[in-house]
């Protein structure tokens, strides 16, 4: 089945963290999660692996990280096609009949004018040169995530539309403000994720920052605004950092719990983001479906 028709008369199941997966594998803090598709591609296949196992019906490439600017920044920009490429295979690979690979498109990697250095057209580009290889690897659709700049989400979703039909899914991260919901650039969740839509991505909604029982009072929000397919990605709560150690405080049980709530809000597309592991999505799967 199409993966948007799926979204509409199943509901869909996303994957949960891949970073949180890689630190307990030993992924050293301050390094990409991207050098890792290429130094121990077994690790990213086997947490591919253990989601679907544990009943996403999507899993996300390692590839959060992989525009050009980002992997120059890091030392890999002489890996730009191969970081992608291998990601998509990664995936690919274990992915079965009815599963679906999604190709991550996370930040660029600078803020764009009139914040930052980068210009939307160079922005376009950008996201089009990393799109285009994960494109031609085989994703079955996109996700531009954790982006909190509605212009640069915009660029991404003009940047892969110029190279692929595919469709395209596209999450902001809010903030809770004594004004509402907001992203750190301001930008407001109405305007924003119709502005989304009207760009053409297919599915939109809000992942990452916030955890599970804010982001429910944000998906009942967004309900009200939009028709189509939404994503909810919380994060299994705020972090806490402690001797060097990042924790978060909601378990699968509370995260699961508000899940359901997001479900039964009417939210078609959910998974976890930062702290979330296979046992929530686990969680998840055993009382939604
Ligand atoms: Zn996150």
């Amino acid at each position: 089945m199409d993966v948007i028709e799926k979204a509409k008369t199943e509901g869909l199941i996303l994957d949960g963290a891949t970073g949180t997966m890689l630190i307990q594998a030993g992924l050293k803090g301050g390094k990409a999660s991207e050098f890792w598709n290429l130094e121990k591609p077994e690790i990213i296949q086997d947490i591919h692996k253990s989601y679907f196992e544990a009943g996403s019906d999507i899993v996300v490439t390692n590839t959060f990280g992989g525009s050009p600017i980002k992997l120059k920044k890091v030392g890999l920009g002489d890996s730009i096609e191969d970081v992608n490429r291998i990601g998509v295979r990664l995936a690919r690979e274990v992915a079965g009949e009815g599963q679906y690979v999604a190709g991550d498109i996370g930040p660029i990697g600078e803020l764009l004018h009139p914040s930052g250095p980068i210009a939307f057209e160079k922005a376009i580009d950008c996201f089009a040169e990393q799109a285009d290889y994960l494109s031609k690897a085989g994703v079955d659709l996109f996700i531009i995530e954790t982006i909190f700049d509605v212009q640069e989400s915009l660029a991404a979703i003009k940047g892969i539309q110029s190279v692929s039909s595919k469709p395209v899914f596209a999450t902001l991260t809010f903030e809770k403000t004594l004004k509402g919901f907001l992203t750190l650039m301001g930008n407001r969740v109405e305007e924003s994720m119709k502005s989304l839509i009207d760009e053409g991505a297919v599915a939109v909604g809000a992942n990452c920052s916030i955890g599970s029982d804010a982001m429910l009072d944000l998906a009942r929000e967004i309900r009200q605004i939009i028709n189509g397919p939404i994503i909810i990605q919380p994060n299994a709560g705020i972090p806490d950092l402690k001797d060097s150690e990042i924790t978060y405080p909601e378990d699968k049980d509370f995260f699961s719990d508000n899940i359901r709530k997001i479900k039964e809000s009417g939210i078609e597309i959910v998974g976890g983001c930062c702290g979330t592991t296979p046992d929530y999505i686990r969680s998840i799967v055993a009382k939604t479906s």
